[in-house]
């Protein structure tokens, strides 16, 4: 619904990844008082490299991580460049810069400072300073009016701050809270466990016996450079029944190997498979994944984190007892992040301005019942609850906002990289067959509108 009303809010948007950085910029722009409180000295968020490790529990069974980006060293992006661009900032091709489709993970940063010079985000964000408590002010008194209480702690001189907002947006990312299987052995097992959120290199395990838990896209990544330095590498994986990609990679390395899950680890350092196969490794690498935390968040249990479902949530954005003074940004797997950030952004943005009002409390917990159980009746398991796999999603998001629909070519292109990497593991990145699906994209308004404002400055 759409209102005439434009009311300006003081709002805290957490984490200057791509999703704070698009909500702040949006937020700006609807008239609201914006700060953005980043724990990193810089924007970025996981595309901000950061090679010291050494601090991090190996599992990263820590409240409070001391490092938030799980990106290696040599990570290539998945997703080719043309399609991760917000809907008016593509990620063009510089000269001097790495122009390649899928470049490293340092092109998509600076992608992502040149956004914020261009929109002048840096003057909104606190950097350093890391947000240790957020919860409502004056609970159970007045819930029309809701305030949120911000404690933040300053890194190098350890001041803290607390602060009162009308409004939290939460933007901390899903990919640094390593999620890790139980298997028997494991606690008492006295060689190397780590999970890969904080492998960065291969040079550790040269020589080394190593097994790794998980065939997503870090255990193929990282599979693939350790075989490089590594004795053996053995992929220890849920299903046997791997994409056409991976089995041409193993059968080409000979000491590359694939086993189904473990079923102990032994204190001999030995890793028993539930196949009855065996091998003593040097190193246990899980590639398992990650799970949503919020160690700062007191919502008096109306959001909560149940095995990997943060909810409830409206749209994977509104918790309809707390929004939109509380919202939050990025949570959805499997879409394209960028335009869809920057969907949600513009929503949140527009709800607190009072330019437009959700459905009520009772609809909104209705609509999320019935999600809940479509994706039971679809045996999807709750922990995918957040997994979209799907544009037509993105595009219904999109039009409760009046927000412009994916290109085709952002979504052929999508499907097309996918496709190729499921074939083509080793090199999708550097050869593909979807050229005239490029040319399209890069004559579509979305590359050549800019070209032509470049061209009259
Ligand atoms: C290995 C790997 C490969 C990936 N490859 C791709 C890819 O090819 N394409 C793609 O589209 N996506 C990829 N992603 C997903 C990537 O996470 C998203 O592209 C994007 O970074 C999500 O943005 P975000 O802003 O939501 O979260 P993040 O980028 O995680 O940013 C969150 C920010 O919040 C800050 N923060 C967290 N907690 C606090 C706190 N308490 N106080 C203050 N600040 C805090 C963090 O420091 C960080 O800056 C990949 C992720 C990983 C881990």
């Amino acid at each position: 619904m759409v209102s005439e009303t434009n009311l300006s809010k003081n709002v805290c948007v957490i984490g200057a990844g791509p999703s704070g950085l698009v909500a702040s910029r949006e937020l700006r722009k609807e008239g609201h008082k914006v700060v953005v409180l980043e724990q990193n000295h810089d924007v970025g968020g996981q595309w901000l490299y950061d090679p010291k490790v050494e601090g991090e529990d190996p599992l990263g069974r820590n409240h409070f991580l001391e490092v938030h980006s799980s990106i290696y060293e040599s990570l290539r992006l998945t997703s080719p460049r043309e399609i991760m661009g917000f809907t008016d900032f593509p990620f063009s091709v510089k000269k001097g810069r790495d122009m390649r489709r899928f470049p490293s993970h340092r092109e998509l940063l600076l992608y992502l400072k040149d956004f914020c010079e261009s929109f002048r985000l840096r003057e909104m964000i606190r950097f350093n300073t890391r947000v240790n408590y957020v919860g409502m002010l004056d609970y159970g008194v007045c819930h029309d009016d809701l305030k949120w209480i911000v404690r933040s702690k300053e890194k190098k001189t350890g001041k803290e701050v607390e602060e009162v907002f009308d409004a939290v947006v939460v933007a901390t990312g899903h990919y640094s809270q390593p999620k890790l299987p139980s298997i028997k052995g494991m606690d008492s097992w006295k060689r190397k466990q780590m999970h890969s959120h904080i492998y960065r290199t291969p040079e550790p395990f040269r020589y080394e016996t190593v097994v790794v838990v998980g065939n997503s896209l870090s255990g193929q990544d990282i599979s693939i450079e350790l075989v490089e330095v590594a004795k053996e590498v053995h992929i220890s994986s849920r299903s046997l029944n791997i994409s056409e990609g991976l089995s041409k990679v193993i059968s080409k390395h000979e000491n590359l190997h694939l086993h189904p899950q473990i079923d102990s680890l032994q204190e001999d350092g030995r890793v028993l498979f539930v196949d009855g196969s065996c091998i003593i490794a040097d190193t246990i690498l899980y590639c398992t994944g990650y799970s949503y935390a919020f160690p700062f968040l007191d919502t008096k249990g109306m959001v909560v984190v149940d095995d990997d479902r943060v909810g409830p949530l409206y749209e994977h954005t509104f918790p309809p007892s707390l929004a939109p003074s509380l919202t939050f940004i990025g949570i959805p797997r499997k879409l394209i992040g960028f335009p869809f950030f920057e969907s949600q952004a513009i929503w949140i943005a527009q709800l607190l301005s009072g330019k437009r009002v959700l459905p009520s409390r009772e609809e909104m917990l209705e609509s999320i019942k019935e999600f809940y159980h479509s994706r039971d009746i679809a045996g999807i398991p709750k922990h995918n609850t957040h997994d979209i796999a799907n544009f037509e999603y993105c595009d219904k998001y999109g039009d409760c906002i009046g927000f412009p629909r994916l290109e085709e070519w952002r979504k052929e292109l999508c499907l097309s990289a996918l496709r190729n990497s499921d074939v083509n593991l080793e090199t999708y990145r550097d050869s593909w067959d979807d050229d005239e699906l490029l040319q399209k994209a890069l004559q579509s308004p979305h590359f050549t509108r800019l070209r032509v404002e470049d061209s009259a400055l």
